[in-house]
């Protein structure tokens, strides 16, 4: 198992590794994990995040766990290239936060695009929810994503580069949006996206976005009611002493 930071690639030449273990990748001793980041295999099926959450419904830090690319195509309904270009960007803004250590997906808001795709990707890999105030959804925004991590304010600007993306998706897009493209088009739009998201997966994300410190990022008022979330409120308590 290669690890990058937040981001462990599953090689293939590792089968049978257990990607579940608990732990952090320093504690099992993995020889990767400071590794820079290169080209990825191709298969989204090796693409996850080591995530810590709370461990109970009123529970403490520091339940630790692997979530997979194949997690957030059930969670979003269908592989498409909009998952892989949220993904691997938004997984580079976290690699920034959280270089040698689980992503802490309590102490994460985040301000997506509308894209339905991007935002999935957004709340999965974040933990960000707009009932409790720590997800916001902008077609205004400059790039894709804007994350920050609350404790600090430090915050990263998520761009997908110019000429990445075939024109023809966009196009194509607009004509599928406004239920003007024929059913061959449909499909061909379909292949495009999917050998857009294959290139994708073949390519050093590095090369592929940019990622940008926001020096004085100041999160947005809320849109809507803000509810508690009362599952981390007690995530800093300490343990039982009996
Ligand atoms: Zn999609």
């Amino acid at each position: 198992m290669k690890w990058i930071g937040g981001i462990a690639v599953l090689l293939a030449s590792c089968g049978g590794g257990d990607a579940t273990s608990a732990g952090s990748p320093e504690e099992r001793g993995d020889p990767a994990v400071q590794s820079a980041a290169g080209s990825l295999s191709g298969d989204p099926a090796e693409i996850a995040w080591h995530v810590v959450d709370t461990d109970f419904s009123k529970g403490r830090l520091g339940h630790e766990q692997t979530v997979t690319f194949q997690d957030l195509i059930a969670l979003h309904g269908h592989w498409c290239d909009g998952l892989v270009v949220g993904a691997l960007g938004l997984g580079e803004a976290l690699q920034q936060l959280y270089p040698n250590a689980p992503i802490d997906r309590t102490d994460l808001r985040i301000l997506s695009r509308s894209s339905p795709c991007l935002t999935d990707a957004a709340i999965l890999l974040t933990g960000g929810r707009a009932q409790f105030g720590t997800f916001q959804v902008s077609d205004t925004l400059t790039g894709l994503y804007i994350v920050q991590r609350i404790s600090d304010g430090r915050a990263f600007r998520v761009k997908l580069n110019p000429g990445i993306k075939p024109a023809a998706i966009d196009s194509l897009t607009l004509l599928a949006i406004a239920r003007t493209l024929s059913p061959c088009g449909l499909d061909s739009l379909q292949g495009i996206e999917e050998a857009f998201g294959q290139y994708l997966l073949t390519m050093d994300p590095k090369d592929a976005f940019t990622i940008i410190e926001l020096s004085d990022f100041h999160w947005p008022d809320p849109t809507g009611p803000v509810y508690t979330k009362t599952d981390i409120l007690n995530k800093n308590a300490p343990r039982c002493a009996h």
